[in-house]
């Protein structure tokens, strides 16, 4: 496929704040997707392909996800789907994809990274993008909304059972990873093909070791995971330090001979459920000792429902 010089130019100035000519830029061509069933056993529809194509013109690109300068990233200029009639995908579709034509401004700074891209190095493309519909390739049940029986990776009647994506509503960028089958990768995408993935964008960043881009959409969700651990930090330390004045009622109870201040300093480092069996064991000896007090007998009462309620 020939590409005209100066329309992609046209294209590529759009974005641009100062004009660019043919030896200001790098240009090439990318697939970004298809519609064949992917690693994670997903797979985007044809008309998905169409939708993604208009939502991820115009995007920046990275370079294994991380962005270490404004230099070491591509944008999109022009995206389109192409039909491949000679291929027929493991669904039986003819095969299409999402293609796309991405420009590099030449810098001393991305020369190497242009070279690998030329070399087929910079081979393999993830997408981060949402999807609005998820549903079971064989009884196309929404697996969000209602999910079926039918297992992802099992074979119903010789086919095999995947998500099929549509209904595209964002793309929030597009990478370059190194190494086809690397875990990040697959984290990556996993992560921004849809919106609850929370936990996935968790493992990301503790499994991180370099610089990390995270989506806006991304950002807030770790941010409102963040509150939710706070929040929840903030009770587990209050039931702690409920479970050491219980403690401590009971020592004086039950083992008068022994310092109070020593041992709960011993029960510092233990973890919530030997406190609470600590707990437990000095109310049953300290009850048994006064079992006629009805303080404490009310405090052993109102103790054994919140440990339900926290269990870990
Ligand atoms: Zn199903």
């Amino acid at each position: 496929m020939t590409f005209d010089t100066a329309k992609e130019l046209e294209l590529i100035n759009r974005y641009t704040r100062k004009t660019l000519t043919e030896d200001d830029v790098y240009r090439f061509t990318l697939t970004l997707c298809d519609n064949e069933v992917d690693r994670d056993l997903e797979r985007f529809t044809p008309e998905a392909l169409q939708e993604l194509a208009k939502l991820f013109c115009g995007k920046t690109g990275l370079f294994d996800h991380s962005c270490k300068s404004e230099q070491q990233s591509a944008r999109l200029f022009h995206c389109w789907v192409e039909a491949d009639k000679t291929r027929v995908t493991s669904c039986g579709e003819v095969y299409t994809s999402l293609k796309a034509r991405a420009y590099m401004v030449r810098t001393k700074e991305n020369e190497g990274l242009i070279a690998e891209i030329e070399g087929g190095i910079k081979k393999e493309v993830s997408v981060g993008c949402a999807m609005g519909s998820l549903c079971c390739s064989v009884c196309g049940a929404d697996r969000r909304a209602e999910g079926c029986a039918h297992e992802k990776g099992r074979t119903y009647n010789g086919r095999l059972c995947h998500d099929v994506l549509s209904h595209a509503i964002d793309a929030y960028e597009w990478s370059f990873v190194a190494v086809p089958a690397q875990r990040e990768a697959g984290v990556t995408k996993a992560f921004q093909k849809e919106e609850p993935m929370t936990e996935s964008i968790l493992e990301t960043v503790k499994a991180a070791d370099d610089d990390l881009l995270l989506g806006k959409k991304q950002l807030h969700m770790l941010q409102k995971q963040i509150g939710e651990l706070e929040r929840a930090g903030a009770d587990a330390k209050a039931y702690r330090e409920k479970l050491l004045s219980d403690i401590g009622r009971g020592v004086l109870i039950a083992l008068p001979q022994v310092n109070k201040r020593l041992f709960l300093q011993g029960c510092g480092g233990m973890d919530i459920h030997a406190l609470e069996e600590l707990a437990q064991s000095l109310q049953k000896a300290a009850k048994a000792l006064l079992p006629d007090r009805p303080q404490l007998a009310g405090s052993a009462q109102k103790t054994t429902p919140d440990n339900h309620a926290f269990c870990i």
